[in-house]
């Protein structure tokens, strides 16, 4: 039997044990809503809190301050547009940003460009993969309203620092808001020590389900709300709580941040295993600053390959690896975060991720350092462009 590796962890996980069991009784029996008066919807109501209290405690927030949503492009959503809302109505219409968000920022920052006359500046992410809080600082306007910036790429798993941009932002009066969705549950959050006055979670990143997520906004700040009807979320967030999948993320957030040291030295042996395992390779490179990032992500590009290519074959060998993001693969266009690190178009197209977690194992690992020279090799072996790099008619990128 051919050996089965998951190593697009990034794109989503597998359910844990304890999240799959803390879903099941509101799924069979305490199916009440949480709004409702009789005991079935108070037991119901009551889990929602408790799933509240656990998430604020992963997050070093208050209760009060987690908001339930959908997903992670809901949080994103509703945190942009409710601080650029609040921020035009007292005149101020510039947002700072970086160009290698998720397509959830950055598509809602374009929306606010186009239909509501907002101002955004995308900061460069230089070459590592990495915004300095100085170049935050200098940015910043009399008019800015909002800075948001991922706490983790989706991609190239590089780590942004947070605490010094949240930092800057408190001392000029300025919104924060990260898109944390990476980040939560792989290394640590800490809203307050790290100056955040709003994040976006979501619970299939970290062995929860999909369809679930938290918006993390600081007492205070005024939210508005993106879905109107009923008064759940304390009247920020309509529509009657998910509260099986609420329950799930909550055990899955917590499992995550207890085993986060555990975690992480294993996942950062393997990650470095593969990094160097695949750098091997010639004519590659590995994306994104080689410390600051995800202790699970690696992506590599390969000169003369194609993305597609890539993962078909590695498919086909049992591994499943993704090129650019989950949404964007399957468009032909090269992942607007290589692009922003620097690449160019036709070494973009040759890029690999691989995204762990801690169901990985060595043998998985090694597969991975097996397959992926041995697919490399056969799509240069077919590449008209590879074969006139190798006669010198055209030069090396890479
Ligand atoms: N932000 C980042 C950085 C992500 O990686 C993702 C998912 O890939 C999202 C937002 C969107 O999350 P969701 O799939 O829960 O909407």
């Amino acid at each position: 039997m051919e050996r089965k590796v998951y190593a697009d962890n990034a794109a989503t996980t597998a359910m844990s044990r304890a999240a799959i069991e803390a879903m099941l009784p509101y799924l069979d029996g305490i199916y009440g809503n949480p709004s409702s008066l009789y005991s079935v919807g108070q037991q119901a109501k009551e889990a929602l809190e408790g799933a509240r209290a656990d998430i604020a405690a992963c997050l070093g927030a208050r209760p009060d301050e987690i908001y339930f949503t959908s997903c992670g492009s809901e949080s994103d959503n509703q945190a942009i547009r409710s601080a650029a809302r609040l921020g035009a109505a007292k005149g101020k219409k510039h947002i700072i940003s970086t160009a290698f968000e998720h397509h959830a920022v950055l598509h809602t920052l374009d929306r606010l460009k186009r239909e509501e006359g907002f101002e955004v500046t995308l900061l460069d992410v230089h070459k590592n993969g990495v915004v300095e809080a100085e170049e935050v600082k200098a940015a910043i306007r009399p008019d800015t309203c909002l800075v948001t910036v991922m706490a983790a790429n989706n991609e190239i798993g590089t780590v942004q620092p947070i605490a010094e941009i949240g930092a800057v932002c408190r001392a000029a009066g300025v919104v924060f808001h990260t898109d944390a969705v990476q980040a939560v549950g792989h290394i640590p959050v800490n809203v307050a020590e790290q100056n955040v006055d709003m994040l976006s979670l979501s619970a299939h990143k970290f062995h929860g389900p999909k369809g679930v997520g938290a918006l993390y906004c600081r007492r205070g700040l005024r939210l508005l709300p993106l879905i109107d009807g009923g008064a759940q979320e304390r009247g920020r967030r309509a529509g009657t709580e998910n509260v099986a999948g609420i329950c799930a993320m909550a055990a899955a957030l917590k499992e995550a941040c207890a085993n986060m040291q555990k975690n992480t030295a294993k996942l950062v042996a393997l990650r470095d295993e593969i990094i160097e395992g695949l750098s091997r390779i010639p004519h590659s490179v590995l994306n994104g600053d080689r410390q600051r990032r995800l202790p699970g992500t690696v992506n590599m590009c390969f000169e003369g390959v194609e993305g597609e290519g890539l993962l078909l074959y590695l498919d086909d060998m049992g591994v499943c690896a993704s090129s650019g993001s989950a949404c964007t693969s399957g468009s032909l266009d090269p992942s607007h975060v290589l692009l922003a690190i620097g690449l160019p178009h036709e070494v973009a197209h040759g890029s690999l991720r691989v995204s762990l977690c801690e169901y990985n194992t060595r043998e998985d690992a090694e597969h991975i350092i097996k397959c992926v020279p041995q697919v490399v090799e056969k799509l240069r072996a077919m590449s008209p462009v590879w074969k006139e790099m190798e006669r010198g008619e055209r030069p090396h990128v890479i």
